[in-house]
């Protein structure tokens, strides 16, 4: 059985006896082990990252620079061999690793131009013969903490923008589907990284609070659920660290009576399956505005039906299974759970059977109508191919609800009514909107955020608030000595 291993110094290192299981979820066989760092372990990754930013953090940008493309071209040379790896342990279909691999080599992208996104600012004579410039400097180690979801894309949020600042990075990343990690880690390694500014410890909460607590380490950002990112911030910010910390997502997508419907019906059901809702960005309410509901859902019930769930690893299928055995159940209980409240079930995707596939977490899409703000269905997070549709009569009930719910990650309007769509932007409160686009997931020279519980902290990650979060500003005032200028003076300086 495999084992899959710390990565400290350019090198795959054991870790003591704890380990956890990694399983393909197509199948449900485990298919490897993967090492639950110590806090020794932790010493030993932040120490290492440590001693490398003494050279690291003094490398010219021409150098962090070159690593950074030689690290694009590899990636974008083994992009199928990264889409396997993680279809293999995470579950999505293979098309869609690839797009999850391709957004994160967008981030290595404007990584690339750190020469231009670091430079600082420059005012001459502020006063007679004193000029004024400011400097971003790397803040020192950072550590990075990553969800099962997007076991490649979302640490390319993170490292690639805080090296190429001149940081170094220890990545926990999640311990669901560790393999993909290692592997870039392995890419960077060949692209000229120095031993020491990447280093990979795999682990559960001793790794995370070995990190949040550890003296040298300077900034931490976290993706993944609102409870565990509450706690991130609240951790890190109390032991001195900056934290950005984001969290988790109910998506609304909002559908006026004049919308394409057959767009909008395509919209719901890909982003409402798609990766099989495992998702920050899925689609998990639609809101029906009007007689909205009339006209879609027919159109959605179609396509749904049309859907082919299987191994992502079948370039046939479109929609895989759920990450663990663990998650399926949660999922299965949220069903039934709005069965129980009242909603009703119009999809049930708890009947589907995987053929040569039975041991598989598979469950099929599943539609709740006439679902209720206050059931859970509708207030949790489900994290899984489950829709919800709530009705309302008006635009106004529609925003009204999305400002009631306590996440603001995402959110759609599909319209054909460009003064509405205008007006929602405008009006919502959520981080990233989109109009006839149901995932506005920011391109990489934007930056990704959601609002109220979806984020703790104030900067976005990646784009230019990445590189805010990963630099430190410093402001010089200088003066090049004139001897007209000397003698004592105990007044507040005057600008003349
Ligand atoms: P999770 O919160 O369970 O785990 C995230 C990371 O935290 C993992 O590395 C995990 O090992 C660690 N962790 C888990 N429990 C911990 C604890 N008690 N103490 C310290 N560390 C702990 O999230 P997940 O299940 O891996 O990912 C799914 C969640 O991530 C969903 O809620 C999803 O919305 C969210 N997510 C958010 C975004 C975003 O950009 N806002 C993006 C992707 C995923």
């Amino acid at each position: 059985m495999d084992v899959v291993k710390h990565w400290i110094d350019n090198e795959a290192v054991d870790g003591g006896d704890r380990k956890g299981d990694v399983y393909n979820p197509a199948t449900g066989e485990k298919t490897a082990q993967v090492v639950y760092a110590s806090r020794g372990d932790v010493d030993r990754a932040v120490a290492s990252a440590k001693k490398a930013l003494e050279s690291w953090g003094k490398a010219s940008l021409a150098k962090r620079s070159r690593v950074l493309f030689a690290y694009r071209e590899l990636v974008e040379r083994n992009k199928e061999t990264i889409a396997k790896m993680l279809t293999s342990e995470h579950g999505k279909v293979l098309s869609d690793a690839g797009g999850e691999v391709q957004r994160g080599l967008e981030v290595i992208e404007f990584a690339c131009g750190i020469s231009e996104l670091a430079k600082g600012e420059f005012s001459e004579n502020v006063s007679t013969e004193v000029d004024s410039y400011s400097i971003r400097q790397p803040v020192g180690v950072c550590a990075g903490i990553t969800p099962f979801n997007f076991p490649a894309m979302v640490p390319m949020w993170m490292y690639p923008i805080a090296i190429a600042c001149g940081n170094t990075f220890v990545l926990k990343p999640s311990e669901k589907d560790p393999s993909v990690t290692n592997y870039c880690a392995e890419l960077l390694k060949q692209a000229g990284l120095p031993e020491g500014v990447l280093n990979i410890v795999h682990g559960d909460k001793v790794a995370v609070d070995a990190l949040l607590e550890h003296p040298d380490v300077g900034a931490v950002s976290f993706v993944g659920s609102t409870p565990i990112a509450k706690y991130i911030y609240e951790t890190g910010t109390k032991n001195g660290k900056r934290v950005q910390a984001l969290g988790g997502a109910k998506n609304h997508m909002v559908v006026l009576p004049d919308a394409d419907m057959d767009l909008a019906a395509d919209a719901a059901v890909s982003a409402g399956y798609g990766s099989a809702g495992e998702r920050c960005m899925a689609i998990s309410v639609l809101v029906t505005v009007g007689d909205a509901a009339d006209k879609l859902l027919p159109k959605i019930r179609e396509r749904m039906a049309a859907l082919k769930v299987g191994n992502g690893l079948d370039p046939a299928s479109e929609m895989g299974p759920l990450v663990t055995k663990e998650h399926l159940s949660r999922v299965v209980s949220y069903v039934e759970k709005g069965v129980a409240e009242g909603a009703k079930l119009v999809a049930d995707g708890r009947t589907l059977k995987v053929k040569g596939h039975e041991k598989g977490f598979f469950l099929g899409p599943c539609l709740f109508d006439d679902v209720r703000p206050e059931m859970s269905i509708y207030q949790d997070e489900i994290f899984g191919p489950v829709l919800s549709v709530v009705r309302v009569p008006t635009y106004a009930d529609a925003v009204k609800l999305i400002h009631e719910h306590v996440f603001a990650n995402g959110v759609a309007i599909f319209t054909n009514d460009g003064g509405a769509a205008r007006k929602f932007q405008s009006d919502v409160q959520v981080g990233m909107v989109g109009v006839n686009v149901p995932i506005p997931v920011p391109m990489a020279y934007y930056s990704f955020g959601g609002w109220k519980k979806s984020l703790f902290g104030d900067l976005h990650i990646y784009g230019r608030d990445g590189v805010r979060f990963y630099t430190r500003n410093k402001v010089v005032i200088a003066r090049w000595p004139d001897p007209k200028f000397r003698g004592v003076n105990l007044g507040f300086p005057q600008n003349h």
